[in-house]
């Protein structure tokens, strides 16, 4: 497959990369760091994308407004959050007062390697190939009850790798009040 093709271009004072893919209409978008880029069929011809871009220049600066005000609070929020080796720490611990309970499915029934990473989109992750148990820097902060179900979750993993209802029954035998927990998350 060929890769999508891409230019730079500018219009309405806006600069802008054109991708060009097999897309209904044209599809503008503003990232995470301010940058905008627009995505239409080979057949739309470039000054029509132009037109299109500068039309929504409005919505481009808001859109470029919100972007930068969330970069702002990702990074006082990052500011906050515990550093590596402590995050490490309060998370080894953790997992240490729960191990007890999940030795006897914890890959080798030793107690998992604990990895603290900026994960953004989850909480934590198990991995049973590795028999790692890795989690956000950001769990950290979140309310202990709430650290607490991520761990249980993680733990049950070893020996339900989906989120089947044996998955959460597992959790709920050790944490009758888990959906509350998971709440405080949200
Ligand atoms: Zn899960």
């Amino acid at each position: 497959m060929n890769a999508p093709k891409t230019e730079t271009r500018r219009a309405g004072g806006i600069d802008y990369t054109l991708t060009r893919r097999r897309v209904r209409n044209i599809n503008l978008r503003v990232r995470a760091d301010g940058s905008v880029a627009a995505s239409a069929a080979p057949r739309v011809p470039a000054a029509v994308v132009d037109a299109f871009v500068a039309s929504r220049a409005g919505w481009v600066e808001n859109a470029r407004a919100k972007a930068a005000a969330h970069a702002r609070w990702d990074a006082a929020a990052d500011a906050a959050l515990p550093d590596k080796k402590q995050a490490l720490a309060q998370m080894t611990a953790l997992c240490r007062a729960y191990y007890p309970q999940f030795a006897s499915i914890c890959p080798g029934g030793a107690f998992p390697r604990i990895a603290v990473r900026d994960m953004r989109t989850r909480w934590g992750s198990c991995s049973l190939k590795t028999g790692t148990l890795a989690f956000s820097r950001r769990l950290c902060v979140a309310p202990r009850a709430a650290q607490e179900y991520v761990v249980v979750h993680e733990f049950c993993h070893f020996a339900h790798p989906d989120h089947s209802p044996a998955f959460w029954a597992a959790v709920e035998a050790v944490l009758p009040d888990y959906r509350q927990r998971r709440k405080l998350l949200r």
